[in-house]
Order: structure tokens, then C-alpha cells, then sequence
């Protein structure tokens, strides 16, 4: 017992240490052979920092795309946005509570892991304040809380976290890599989450694996590397070092952060930094209705009517960014047919975030995660700050049809008030008005596309006309890997 456990402190300082190496090559370095054919083939396009380039989308992919270009010299850079505020899926409300307590609370994008550098970067540089994040607690059966891992006996666990650490350290480069390319030469990777964790006997460590939790479907449809990017091999060796007293020496930051006036002003605070760097230009056009894009010679135009003004304008540019969802893209009818079929196999999960109140000091500060979720009932909720009374609850809607959502509401809210009330003996009230059903949540294929390497093939979109795509279905749906794929498309073709 003792000897595993100095091999895993041996294996924590050595996994560490390089966690910081791979941290910048892992993100250059191309593993995979395929892209550079498909990179020679589309990538010999012409370019000089006096194009005008068009992004469509101000979340995270879009937002950052500008930042880069404008960080290597661009100067002639518009960013097009449907709704009225940036930032898409991070979006941050203020709320008064009954207390008369007023707090900004997270609808969207929340946490910021220790392993996000970039974003952990970002803040730094426009000044944005971030702060440990709540802690995740479990609820158990009877709707008590429960220290992940802490039901599992220490001999079972920590093999377990050893083999975890081991198997994912293998795969680092690939694990931070921000697309998805040349996958199907890693074929552990795309096999089920479930598969690899029988495989690898990795069930001691179940109460890590919150996919269902997180809105992202089963283990069973779930890629093993998107289960090594939802608990990376960082956030791991942080959980392992909160186990073991000696092993806290190493720890320098806390698992996760969160940002102190809301995740969505980073995105502002940024857009902000770029309007300050192109005085001249008028960069963001928020509340656009698109309406056409199409090719004139050798430009692109771009129709859009503003929804303020309803002035309609037309923007010709050299190149195009799209940072949106891909679906949002097909009825503007730019694929060629093949190329469309291949954007219709990325599916989306539909996911709801709501506040609600709940009775005073029921709760402790943190992110709660019901480890049996049934069809309906509250996936997660979290409790962002200690004295207010505010909660924010999220669950998949998923398994629901789109045209019912008066009964969905009705079966939803009578199951919730059974978790609520009698499971967890919290009395609370739903804030109505605060909620957001997203439908472009966790873009992802099926596990089969996955192992074809459909991702060589959307790579093969890339430059075709003038045109490039990022965003969050490149990887995974998170702020780190969206924002670091436009860093790479940038880098490699601006
Ligand atoms: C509930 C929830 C919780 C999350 N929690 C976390 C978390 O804790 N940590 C984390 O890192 N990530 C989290 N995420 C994921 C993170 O928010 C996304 O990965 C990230 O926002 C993706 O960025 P993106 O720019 O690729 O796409 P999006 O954020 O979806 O941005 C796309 C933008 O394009 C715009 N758009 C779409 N169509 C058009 C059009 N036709 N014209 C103009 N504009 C258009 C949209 O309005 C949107 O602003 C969470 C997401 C959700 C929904």
C-alpha cells in the first residue's frame, strides 16, 4: 500500500512538471499525419494582412478569432452577431435576491479549470478577476452530500487514479489538441467511455465521470477522449493531491476558478481590447439578421440587416471565419451537397439552465451533481456564492420531443419539487423569468463518424472558397479547446 502510494506521488510530481512542457507544443505540435495532406492541399491560398476578413459569431471562437487576427496585424476585421450582447453560450445575468442580496449568476459557460491555460491567459490580460470555484459535492441516494470518491475504498481508488493518470498522460498531446483530426489512428480514443473504463478497470472512479451530469448523453455514446478531456489528466492529479496531505505541496492553483463579474465579461473585456487596438474600424455588429452569403468574383458578401435599425448592408470581404454552430450555416447554402451531408452529422444535446431560490443557509457554497439522474430530474446545481440564496440548476432535455414543452415544464417542475422537497428537504422557488433552453449545447458525432475520421473531412472544408470554420465542434464544448482552435486556424492560415 505504502509503495503505491510513493509511485503515485513519484507519478504526480513527474505528470506535473510535464503538464507545463506539453502546455504550449501539445497546442503547435500536429500529431497527425493527415492534416498536413489535407493542409497542403487548401492552405496554399494567398494572404496579407490587408484583407478584410468577416467572422460570423461573437462566442468564445468568434471573440477570440478577432483577437488573434488583430494580434498579428489585421486591421480590417468585422464580427457579426445575431443576438444583441456577445459571448454566446457564456452568458451572465444579474439578479436581486429576496434577501435584497444582487449577484451575477452563470446561464452558461462557467468554470475554468486549472488546465485552462489559455483562458486562464486571456483574463490576465484584460484584467479579468477570477476566484477559486465552489467545490464539486455528489448527492447520494437519500439527497445527502458526498465527497466525490469518498465511498471507495482507498485500495481500489487509487490503483484506479494511477492507471487513469497513466492511460491519459499517453495521450496528452492529443487530449489538448483543439480538432479532432487523424483520430481514427487512436483507436482507444474512440472507443466508448464506457468500453475504455471497463477496459482499463476505471469504475472505482465513477463518481468522476459526470457525463450524463454535464448534459453530455451516456457513457456509452461518449468517446473516451471526450471523457479525458472532461476529467483531464490535470484536474485528476489536482483531485489526488486534495487525497494525499504530501501530494498538496504541489498544488498551485485550485481545480477550477470562476470568474468574478461573470465568464461572459471576459468576452466583452476582450472585445473591448480589440476595439481599443482598431480606433478606426467599427468591429463588432451585434443583432444582425444575415441574410445572404454568397461570392461575387473573387470577394464574399455578406447581406445583413440590423435589428435596431433595420438598415440593410451589404460587407464584401476577402476571407470568412464562421465561428457559429455549423448547422446554423446550411440554409445559407454555401456547401457543395457532399459537404453539407458532412456538417448534418454533427449533432447538439439540448440543454436547460434555470435560478431559482431556495431556503436560507439550506446549502453549502457548491456545485452539486446528482449521481442518479432519472429522465427528468435536476442534473446539477450550483451554488455560486456563499450569502445569497440564488442556485442555478441545469438538466439534458434531450429525451424530449420539441413540440411538448408545456408538459415537458409541467413534468419537470413535479419531479423537481420531489428531489427538492423530499429528498433534499429544501424548500425553494423557482425565479421564472431567469432561464435558457440552448440547442447548440455539446456538438459532437456519433461514435461510428468519430472512428471513420470525419473529422479528416470537415478539415478538408477548410479554405475551400475563402472560408474557414471554428468553434467548440472541433474538440469539445469547452471555452479552452474553442478558443484554442481559433488560435491554431489563425497561426496556420492568417
Ligand atoms: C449551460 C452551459 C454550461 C457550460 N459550462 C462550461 C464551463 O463550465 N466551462 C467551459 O469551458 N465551457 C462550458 N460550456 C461550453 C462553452 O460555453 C462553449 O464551449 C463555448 O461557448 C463555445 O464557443 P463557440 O464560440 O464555439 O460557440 P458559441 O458559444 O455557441 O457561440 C456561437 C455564437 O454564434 C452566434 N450565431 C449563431 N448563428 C449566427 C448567425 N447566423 N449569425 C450571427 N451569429 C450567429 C451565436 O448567437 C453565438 O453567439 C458550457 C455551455 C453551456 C451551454
Amino acid at each position: 500500500m505504502k509503495k503505491t502510494i510513493n509511485l503515485l506521488l513519484l507519478s504526480v510530481l513527474f505528470i506535473h512538471c510535464d503538464a507545463h512542457a506539453t502546455r504550449v507544443s501539445s497546442m503547435i505540435k500536429d500529431e497527425f499525419s493527415t492534416l498536413l495532406n489535407v493542409t497542403k492541399r487548401y492552405f496554399s491560398h494567398s494572404y496579407s494582412k490587408d484583407d478584410k476578413i468577416g467572422i460570423i459569431g461573437a462566442g468564445p471562437s468568434g471573440v477570440s478569432s478577432a483577437l488573434f487576427l488583430s494580434d498579428k496585424g489585421y486591421k480590417n476585421i468585422k464580427v457579426f452577431e445575431k443576438e444583441r450582447e456577445l459571448g454566446g453560450k457564456c452568458l451572465t445575468i444579474t439578479k436581486k435576491d429576496s434577501m435584497g442580496i444582487t449577484k451575477n449568476y452563470e446561464l452558461g459557460a462557467e468554470y475554468i479549470p486549472y488546465h485552462y491555460y489559455t483562458v486562464h491567459d486571456l483574463c490576465k490580460r484584460v484584467n479579468q478577476e477570477t476566484m477559486e470555484s465552489p467545490r464539486i459535492k455528489v448527492i447520494g441516494q437519500n439527497g445527502n452530500f458526498i465527497e466525490p470518491l469518498s465511498s471507495e475504498k482507498l485500495y481500489k481508488l487509487i490503483p484506479a487514479l494511477y492507471r487513469y493518470l497513466k492511460l491519459t498522460n499517453k495521450y496528452i498531446d492529443i487530449i489538448n489538441t483543439p480538432h479532432n483530426v487523424g483520430l481514427k489512428n487512436y483507436p482507444e480514443l474512440t472507443m466508448s467511455s464506457r468500453d475504455i473504463i471497463e477496459k482499463y478497470n476505471l469504475n472505482p472512479l465513477k463518481d468522476l465521470f459526470l457525463v450524463k451530469q454535464f448534459g453530455y448523453g451516456d457513457l456509452d455514446d461518449f468517446p473516451a477522449l471526450s471523457l479525458f478531456r472532461t476529467v483531464h489528466r490535470d484536474v485528476a492529479l489536482r483531485i489526488i493531491a486534495d487525497k494525499i496531505p504530501l501530494a498538496n505541496k504541489f498544488i498551485k492553483r485550485p481545480i477550477a476558478s470562476i470568474s468574478m463579474d461573470g465568464t461572459q465579461g471576459l468576452y466583452k473585456r476582450i472585445a473591448n481590447l480589440i476595439k481599443k487596438s482598431l480606433p478606426e474600424e467599427e468591429v463588432f455588429f451585434l443583432n444582425q439578421n444575415i441574410k445572404k452569403i454568397y461570392k461575387n468574383g473573387d470577394s464574399l458578401n455578406i447581406e445583413s440587416i440590423d435589428g435596431d435599425t433595420n438598415l440593410q448592408r451589404t460587407f464584401v470581404f476577402d476571407k470568412l471565419i464562421f465561428a457559429v454552430p455549423p448547422k446554423e450555416l446550411i440554409h445559407y447554402k454555401i456547401f457543395e451537397n457532399q459537404d453539407e451531408e458532412l456538417i448534418r452529422e454533427i449533432q447538439y444535446k439540448k440543454y436547460f439552465v434555470g435560478l431559482l431560490e431556495v431556503e436560507k443557509n439550506k446549502l453549502p457554497r457548491s456545485y452539486f451533481q446528482n449521481l442518479m439522474p432519472k429522465k427528468i430530474e435536476p442534473l446539477q446545481f450550483t451554488k455560486r456564492w456563499v450569502d445569497s440564496t440564488v442556485i442555478a440548476r441545469g438538466y439534458n432535455f434531450d429525451v424530449f420531443q420539441e413540440n411538448d414543452s408545456k408538459k415537458i415544464r409541467e413534468d419537470v417542475e413535479k419531479e423537481f419539487s420531489v428531489f427538492m422537497k423530499d429528498r433534499m428537504s429544501i424548500g425553494y422557488n423557482i425565479i421564472g423569468d431567469q432561464n435558457i433552453l440552448w440547442s447548440t449545447y455539446y456538438p459532437h458525432v456519433a461514435l461510428k463518424a468519430y472512428q471513420e475520421g470525419i473529422f479528416d473531412q470537415l478539415e478538408g472544408l477548410q479554405g475551400k472558397n475563402n472560408m474557414f470554420y471554428t468553434g467548440s465542434f472541433w474538440s469539445f464544448e469547452c471555452m479552452e479547446q474553442a478558443i484554442n482552435h481559433s488560435k491554431y486556424l489563425i497561426s496556420k492560415n492568417f
